[in-house]
Parts: structure tokens; sequence; C-alpha cells
């Protein structure tokens, strides 16, 4: 089972999240437990200030890092110390999410998901209390919350049990280095548009074909980063993410 600690200052966007859809069916089948704290548990004044005015002047408020650092602590373990969790920061500074992140996050036993807001954490909280910074994107959210779910999320459905399927995760995206091609259920027609006449064949070599050229000829429109010089995809997800963020660095040096 994997344990689960978000940190956060609105435990109550967490609510519905974690009693719905795939998360909610980790959780009630026990291949889960997600708890979500509240940060201002920690805090010690009367007010449960979380929060203050940056040093150096600037706009907005900063994290203060007794909350933070006590709250990791406190579900973590001190680091280099009795560390039993790996403890993530999400914040638009880290490494990039990509699926083969996902995929080894699925195979610990312990995250504590820290969730940011106001403009950012103390960097002592960082230096002290975090193993790894997470970002879901180049663009800023308000706070770590909706990251922190798409973390939770991509990473639940991946664990053994979860997914009715196991196949279904076969042919999706970023699993060997391609994108996935279309898909198309009931009618046969739709406005004028068939379904491609091989999907209704019934042979499955031929179907197997069709969906392996449709996701290189997507993947090379799309994504060419993903496949290397000779046009051939990944032979794994890490070489592809490895590939993706390779050329990703470059175009940031050209730019
Ligand atoms: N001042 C920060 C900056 O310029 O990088 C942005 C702070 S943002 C308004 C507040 C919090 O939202 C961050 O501390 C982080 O926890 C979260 N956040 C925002 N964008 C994110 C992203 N792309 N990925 C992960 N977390 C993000």
């Amino acid at each position: 089972m994997l344990r689960i600690d978000v940190v956060t200052i609105f435990p109550g966007l967490f609510e519905p999240f974690l009693g719905e859809s795939m998360v909610g069916i980790a959780c009630e089948r026990g291949k889960a437990r997600i708890e979500v704290h509240d940060l201002r548990d920690w805090a010690t004044d009367r007010h449960r200030t979380v929060d203050d005015a940056p040093y150096g002047g600037g706009p907005g408020m900063v994290m203060r890092p007794e909350p933070l650092v006590a709250a990791i602590e406190a579900l973590a373990g001190e680091q280099g110390g009795e560390r039993k969790a790996r403890v993530i920061l999400l914040s638009p500074r880290g490494r990039r999410l990509d699926q083969a992140r996902v995929e080894d996050l699925a195979r610990e036993e312990h995250l504590v998901l820290v969730c940011g807001r106001y403009e950012g954490v103390d960097q002592r909280v960082i230096d002290l209390a975090v193993d790894e910074e997470i970002s879901i994107g180049d663009y800023v959210l308000c706070g770590g919350e909706v990251a922190a779910m798409a973390v939770v999320e991509a990473v639940t459905r991946l664990l053994p049990g979860v997914l009715g399927n196991p196949e279904s995760t076969e042919r999706e995206s970023f699993r060997r280095g391609l994108l996935e091609g279309p898909q198309y259920t009931r009618p046969a027609e739709f406005r004028g548009r068939a379904v491609p006449e091989v999907l209704r064949s019934g042979d499955h070599g031929k179907v197997a074909g069709w969906h392996e050229r449709q996701a290189r000829a997507v993947t090379r429109e799309r994504r060419p980063d993903l496949l290397a010089g000779d046009g051939e995809p990944a032979t794994d997800e890490r070489e592809a993410s490895e590939r993706a963020e390779g050329e990703r660095k470059k175009e940031g040096e050209r730019t």
C-alpha cells in the first residue's frame, strides 16, 4: 500500500477529489492511504499564522519555515535522520513531472506532498526538509494543491489492482516513448465520419498494426522530440523522458 500525506492550508479542496473516481477506488481497495493535513495545526501562535512578509521587501507573503518544517518532520521524520518518506514540494521551479517519474513515485512506500501558497516557501524549508521539487508544467498556479492532486492521480492509477484492466496503461501515451493514436467507439458512422474499416475487421493482428502506425504518426507530428534521430521510439519510458528533457533543454538554450 502506498501512503501519501498532503500538507496544505486548504484541506477542504481535497475532500471531493479523494472520494471519487480512481483515487477513491485506490483508497477503498486499500491500495493507497491518503491523508490531508492542515498546515495551521503546526502553527504556534494564536492566529495560526503560516506566512510573513519577505525579507528584502517585494510583493506578497512567504510561507514561514517553522510550521512547514515541523509538519514535514512529524510526517516524514528528519532529513538525514530517520526519514520514513520521500518529501516533495510542489513548485514551478521543480523538475517537470513526466510519466517516467510518476512510475518511480508509484514504487515508493510513502510520499509527503507539500503544497506552497502565496509567493512560495522560505528557502530553508527546502534546504532542511525537502527531498525533491516537482513542477506540473511551465505555468504558475495559485497554490500547490492542484499540482498535488495531479501527482496523486497519476501515481495511484498505476498501483497494482487499481485499474480494472492493467492492459489499459500499456498502449497509452508516453509508454514506449509514443503518444497514443486515435480511438473510436459506437456508432460506426457519426455525422458522415466512419470508423476506420480495419478496426471493425475483427483481425487482431491488423488492428494492432494500425494502432502502432497511428501512434508513430501522431508522435512524429506532435512530439518528434520523443523519437530518436532514426524516427524510432525510445525503447523504454525513461529513455523517452530523458530524450524529451534533453530536447527541452536544447530548446531553452536556443531561446
Ligand atoms: N513566486 C513563485 C514563482 O514565481 O515561482 C510562484 C508561487 S505560486 C503563486 C504558489 C505555490 O503554488 C508554489 O509555492 C507552488 O507550491 C504552487 N505552484 C504554482 N505553480 C506550480 C506548478 N507549475 N507546479 C507545481 N506547483 C506549483
